[in-house]
């Protein structure tokens, strides 16, 4: 079943994009937990980092790669960003397509997770 991240990936539903290639998508969180908080996910429909396999692994490096591109782009890349992922149920996840919570704040504040 279509999640809300593949009609987002399909500019079915609106969403503040900040980066797209071919495999990649990132976007702003619509409820942000920091001053910056970007969701960063495959177009492949991976469900979440625990169902991922070997093939995936492209994928999920490039994904790493886009979080440095994000980090330069929104001048958080020097100051730091935290990455997280909820991969599964259990953990939290709550849309069932992978995605990369990239959460920073250049003033130094207190980020969500650990
Ligand atoms: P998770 O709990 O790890 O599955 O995180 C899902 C995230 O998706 C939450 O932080 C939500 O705020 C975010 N989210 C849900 N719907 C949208 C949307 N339409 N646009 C942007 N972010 C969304």
């Amino acid at each position: 079943m279509a999640t809300i991240f593949d009609k987002i990936i399909a500019k079915e539903i609106p969403a503040r994009i900040v980066y797209e290639d071919e495999q990649a998508l990132a976007f702003y969180d619509i409820a942000p937990k920091a001053p910056v908080h970007v969701l960063i996910i495959p177009k492949t429909p991976i469900v979440g980092l625990n169902t991922s396999d070997s093939s995936d692994s492209p994928v999920l490096a490039h994904l790493l790669a886009v979080a440095n591109t994000v980090a330069d782009q929104l001048g958080v890349r020097q100051s730091g960003y935290r990455l997280i992922t909820n991969a599964g149920v259990g953990a939290g996840q709550e849309v069932m397509h992978l995605h990369f919570h990239l959460l920073a704040d250049p003033a130094g504040g207190k980020l969500p997770g650990f």
